[in-house]
């Protein structure tokens, strides 16, 4: 994987521990590439005979460029999270959907055409998006600025909030998605008034720590409740799929990402 910073990636160990219980012989390893060393970086990949990588901040836009093809989603959502080597060739694909998706379905959502409302516009919030709009969704992004969400909206032919609307829109909601960074290394911060909850299900895409307050508050109010780890583990798993023609064990992905994850 290729990330700037790197160090504190979940990835390896999630990769290494699936890549074990199968018997293969491969490594994966978490590299601190600046943006100006990407492209070297890529390259050195087809030289060392790698199946490929993982593209995390800031590289997943830049990557677009840098790929000889691009799978319809990596071109859909503008981002690239995974690269496969095939044949000195770079493909670039994109699994942050997928992964999102897989995590719903996992805990029994079945989005439909329902209403969901998604806070953030940055760069997770294309890949939880496009996944909602494919599924038959109806979706409605509010984001701090509001420029932000209104180009996002009209990208993926959804509907931009303003502040004001944003507790009616929840409350009318079936389903709210938080994709903003509020909520990351700090459990009591939430993007939210703590009342503003939909009628069904909410997912925070945020994952240290695993239970934020968002998701706290509505698990206290027998709301359905989805955490980060899920689109994590199935974007990983996705990714392993792609390069090595094989399924990943999940529970394995999940357990040793847990493990890290306990210990901060
Ligand atoms: P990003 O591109 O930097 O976007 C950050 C988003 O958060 C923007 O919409 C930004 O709003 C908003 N934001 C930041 N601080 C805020 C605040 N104080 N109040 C309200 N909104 C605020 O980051 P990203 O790549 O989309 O990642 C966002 C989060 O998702 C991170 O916590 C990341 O760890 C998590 N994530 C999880 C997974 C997973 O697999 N579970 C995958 C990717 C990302 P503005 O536009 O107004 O700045």
């Amino acid at each position: 994987m290729f990330a700037h910073p790197a160090k504190h990636s979940l990835s390896p160990v999630m990769h290494n521990a699936a890549l074990e219980l199968l018997g293969l012989e491969a490594q994966y390893e978490a590299r601190d590439v600046i943006p100006e060393a990407l492209k070297s970086a890529l390259e050195q990949l087809v030289i060392s005979g790698a199946w490929g990588c993982n593209l995390s901040i800031p590289h997943k836009e830049a990557a677009l460029t840098q790929m000889h093809h691009l799978s319809p989603q990596a071109q859909a959502i503008g981002a690239v999270n995974t690269v496969l080597v095939k044949n000195g060739f770079f493909e670039g694909h994109n699994t942050d959907a997928d992964g999102f998706m897989r995590s719903l379905e996992e805990a029994g959502v079945r989005v439909g055409q329902t209403s969901v409302v998604v806070l953030g516009a940055g760069g997770a919030a294309r890949a939880v998006v496009y996944g909602l709009k494919h599924a038959g969704a109806e979706v409605l992004i509010w984001n701090r600025s509001f420029p932000r969400a209104e180009s996002l909206a009209q990208e993926f032919q959804a509907r931009a909030i303003e502040t004001s609307e944003l507790p009616a829109s929840i409350q009318n909601a079936a389903g709210l998605v938080n994709t903003t960074s509020v909520g990351l290394e700090n459990p009591d911060d939430s993007p939210i008034a703590d009342d503003w909850l939909p009628q069904d299900w909410v997912c925070d895409i945020v994952y240290r720590p695993l239970e934020t307050r968002l998701l706290r508050v509505a698990k206290a109010a027998k709301r359905r409740t989805i955490d980060g780890l899920g689109m994590l583990v199935y974007q990983g798993a996705n990714a392993f799929e792609l390069w090595t023609g094989q399924s990943p064990d999940i529970k394995v992905m999940r357990q040793a990402a847990m493990a890290v994850l306990e210990k901060l």
